[in-house]
């Protein structure tokens, strides 16, 4: 409708996508959303996502600038208005982690393990404490 000519691949939804909201296939030409967007965002997310990967599709077809930097997919992204980034996802639930902060220079660090700080220092030889309990 948006492209004003017709999609003749396929295209599905694939839980294995993590983090992506869709993707193209160079190969096969298939479509692949993630349907978790639907979880986190409304339909005109996906729909924008949907427009993105479009964009891909119709401009490799043709041997056009199919890529994200090329001047005729963000040509064609803006006429479509189509989304540029997917919006982020939320993550699988992590492992707790600690957070740690070096009171000099204020970096921060992760740490899966609770460790005993006294016994270490920052790079900068500052002393280091926790930011998370
Ligand atoms: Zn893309
Ligand atoms: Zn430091």
């Amino acid at each position: 409708m948006y492209f004003d000519k017709p999609f003749l691949h396929q295209a599905s939804f694939n839980k294995r996508l993590k983090t992506t909201g869709g993707r193209y296939h160079l190969s096969s030409h298939q479509l692949d959303f993630n349907p978790a967007i639907l979880d986190v965002y409304d339909e005109e997310v996906l729909i924008g996502i949907i427009k993105h990967e479009l964009c891909h599709y119709h401009l490799h077809i043709e041997n056009r600038g199919y890529k994200h930097k090329e001047k005729e997919f963000k040509e064609l992204l803006k006429q479509v208005d189509g989304l540029r980034f997917t919006p982020q996802l939320r993550e699988p639930p992590e492992r707790k982690v600690y957070l740690i902060e070096c009171s000099k220079c204020k970096k921060t660090f992760q740490r899966k393990k609770r460790l005993n700080l006294s016994k270490y220092r920052c790079q900068c030889g500052g002393k280091l404490h926790y930011l998370s309990k």
